[in-house]
């Protein structure tokens, strides 16, 4: 047992991560940031697993960084999100740079703070090209940073980087995980719109893994 933070976006991966530490007896606390994202939405969705958790969780506005991230569809409005599966083209079009070391870094320096053991975070390898820092060698690098970045050794624990998403919803009905009360879409609207790559991810998931799927989408 550890005392943990958690990266914690509201979204399917993050929430069922968070039902798995609680699951293995470890001590909560859950970071959630506003990089500015446009599917801003989903913090609502961490906040309420924060409060229903009854763990510290801290909401950070980072919306500043967003000048740092360039052209990309999850943070300019001006750059529409692209619709379809995953491609190279349309992962190259949602990447915000350095997205996770930037999060990571924030939540590594609370465990400092907090005199925590580790810090986790949501990552897997997803069922298409992953994103960089999603990778295994990126979880491996930063575990490594974080371990001599301070005169006590902070880890990095990425415990379903080598996972598909598949296996995350399954692992996630298996702890009860309420996956209606959790965020993927990109595009920031009301509901799920069941076009962009991630809603189009979040679906294949479901059906890979067997497990009821009960999002609300705008297209069926
Ligand atoms: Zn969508």
């Amino acid at each position: 047992m550890a005392d943990v933070i958690a990266l914690v976006s509201g979204g399917l991966d993050s929430t069922t991560l968070l039902y798995q530490l609680r699951a293995e007896g470890h001590s909560l606390r859950a970071l959630s940031v506003d990089y500015g994202q446009r599917h801003g939405r989903e913090l609502t969705f961490a906040r309420e697993l924060g409060a229903e958790f009854g763990i510290d969780w801290r909401p950070l506005d980072l919306t500043r960084l967003v000048q740092f991230f360039g052209q990309n569809s999850l943070t300019d409005s001006t750059h529409a999100v692209p619709a379809g599966a995953y491609s190279p083209d349309t992962m190259a079009q949602t990447l915000v740079p350095n997205r996770n070391m930037v999060l990571l870094s924030v939540a590594i320096a609370w465990a400092i703070d907090s005199a925590s053991q580790a810090v986790a975070f949501g990552a897997h390898g997803g069922t298409y090209t992953p994103y960089p820092d999603c990778r295994p060698a990126f979880a491996t690098a930063m575990d490594a940073a974080a371990r001599v970045c301070h005169t006590a050794p902070i880890e990095v624990w990425a415990p379903f980087v080598n996972w598909s998403k598949a296996d995350i919803v399954t692992r996630g009905a298996e702890l009860g995980v309420p996956f209606e009360r959790t965020w993927s879409c990109y595009r920031g609207g009301e509901t799920h719109c069941g076009k962009c790559g991630t809603c189009a991810d979040r679906r294949a998931a479901f059906v890979e893994s067997g497990v009821p799927d009960p999002t609300e989408y705008e297209v069926g």
